[in-house]
């Protein structure tokens, strides 16, 4: 049994994905006065990769002096210039007085009980961070840094350098060597990469980071995508309907799309369509573009969505009953030399934890840790993250006490969770930055020429890829082209 649904009147729109990209899309469409949009999200909620954890965030109160727990995004990257800030203090969800995010240079301790020189850390981080702004700057590449074809290859020369120059002894140089390969890794986990080897160089610059002032909402950041769903009729927004087949069909007059989607009951629909915008992660493209669109898409956009890259970043949240001392530090990494165990993987890759509040930790973990860490069972997971941070405890405060036990524990799965295969975008080494607008052209009808397949999401922006800000932007911009074409139909 196929029910078929036409979307009615002269613009019939389908937005595949209720992420903050296909909510943009299917609220501005709404606002226009296009009724006739309609929104299928497989999951049962909205937000897509905007997720607030389960744990605590159900009994959160504004009054609560800490701030909820998000498995997703957090930060609203850049104020000036940011319609996601302005949106958001014109609704009063932050308040222009509340400060941008403070960065804190981590404690670093290491297995050897030893806290290693605030003096040394601060040196390194203080080098890398002045390394990664040459490599973010264009004007700042010599012809000769451009040589690099990664991040990653340019920062390793830089630091080469920087040794010679300091004349380290060896014992000197593997200790500055092992803080600099945690600012690596921290920044991966920032670009989404497994490593700064695949981050490509010359064109690191095109993202933008706007003035760099990181704001966090003092509520759950669903709380955006809400308000901006709020024109969006109820009966419009079609949850748990996963889209399997997006079908454009043409006949010598004139085309249309046709949305196979099945609900949560295995219900099967058909909903036809003149426009299509899909929302769906690259990753999810990575994964299903070959299947999911009826006929192929063009080589060039199966190139571009190969080509780009798409990484993992999880987020582990530690919960403790105990209140945790004011004397830990705000943020901490740990360094052990792990001999084989099973928490290997963990001890080895040296999370940065950063104390959220007296009874939570939050860490954040990329690339294969994060793929190894999904693997793992909760209560597999939760003795590994208590070993960690018992060690990490006992260097710190070369005491004997212990670390106390772990309540609970609550982390994300980006890469296991078919509707997003993976955490965010950037750009690549062998890709490059017109790849992501290769992924933002819509497909044509053969015959009139307009724009039937529309895509939007943040990979398809090439200066805001990988943030909320790209993904709503992104779909303002296909809610103007539907619009724009609209308005040069014959009435
Ligand atoms: C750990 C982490 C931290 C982050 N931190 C930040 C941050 O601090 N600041 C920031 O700006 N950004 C951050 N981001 C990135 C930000 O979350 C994303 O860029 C943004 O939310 C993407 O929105 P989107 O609408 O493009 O895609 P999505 O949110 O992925 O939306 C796509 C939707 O499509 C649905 N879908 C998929 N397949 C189908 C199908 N077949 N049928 C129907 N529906 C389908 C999915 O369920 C999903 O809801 C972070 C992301 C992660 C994972």
């Amino acid at each position: 049994f196929v029910q078929v649904l036409m979307v009615v009147g002269g613009g019939r729109v389908v937005v595949i994905g209720g992420g903050i990209a296909g909510v943009t899309v299917a609220s501005a469409l709404s606002s226009a006065g296009h009724l006739d949009v309609i929104l299928l999200e497989a999951s049962d909620r909205l937000g897509g990769r905007i997720r607030s954890g389960n744990l605590r965030t159900p009994s959160w109160n504004a009054s609560a002096s800490i701030f909820p727990d998000e498995l997703g995004a957090t930060w609203i990257h850049g104020r000036k210039g940011n319609p996601l800030y302005e949106l958001a203090t014109r609704t009063h969800l932050i308040q222009r007085t509340d400060p941008p995010q403070k960065w804190t240079l981590p404690e670093i301790v290491s297995s050897s009980n030893q806290s290693i020189s605030s003096a040394i850390v601060g040196d390194v981080f203080i080098a890398f961070y002045e390394w990664m702004d040459i490599a973010s700057t264009e004007s700042s590449l010599t012809s000769n840094a451009k040589q690099f074809s990664s991040v990653g290859e340019f920062l390793d020369a830089q630091f080469e350098l920087e040794c010679a120059e300091l004349h380290l002894n060896e014992t000197e140089k593997k200790l500055r060597e092992s803080i600099f390969e945690r600012c690596k890794r921290l920044e991966c986990s920032i670009c989404g990469c497994d490593s700064l080897e695949q981050l490509k160089l010359s064109e690191f610059f095109e993202y933008d980071q706007l003035d760099d002032q990181h704001t966090r909402l003092p509520m759950p950041f669903k709380a955006i995508v809400d308000f901006i769903a709020e024109p969006i009729p109820h009966e419009n927004i079609f949850l748990n309907t996963l889209v399997s087949k997006i079908e454009m069909i043409s006949d010598e007059t004139s085309s249309s799309v046709v949305v196979s989607a099945r609900s949560e009951t295995d219900e099967e629909s058909e909903f036809h369509a003149d426009y299509v915008v899909s929302t769906v992660s690259l990753g999810v493209l990575k994964e299903r573009a070959a299947s999911l669109f009826h006929p192929p898409l063009p080589q060039y956009k199966m190139n571009a969505i190969k080509a780009q890259g798409f990484g993992v970043v999880d987020k582990i949240l530690v919960y403790f009953n105990d209140t945790l001392p004011e004397s830990l530090p705000k943020s901490c990494i740990y360094l052990s030399s792990a001999a084989e165990s099973r928490h290997k993987w963990l001890l080895d890759y040296a999370p940065f934890v950063s104390k959220r509040d007296n009874h939570t930790v939050e860490m954040w973990i990329s690339g294969e840790a994060a793929r190894e860490s999904e693997l793992q069972s909760i209560p597999q997971l939760t003795e590994t993250v208590q070993l960690y941070l018992n060690l990490a405890w006992k260097s710190y405060l070369a005491s004997d006490s212990q670390c106390p036990k772990l309540s609970a524990i609550e982390r994300s799965m980006w890469q296991s969770n078919p509707l997003t295969r993976g955490s965010y975008s950037f750009n690549a080494v062998g890709s490059c930055g017109e790849d992501f607008e290769k992924l933002a052209e819509p497909i044509l009808c053969p015959i009139s020429q307009r724009p039937c397949i529309l895509f939007a999401g943040e990979a398809t922006h090439r200066a805001f890829y990988s943030t909320t800000t790209g993904a709503h932007l992104s779909g303002e911009r296909e809610a103007k082209r539907i619009l724009r074409d609209l308005g040069k139909r014959e009435p």
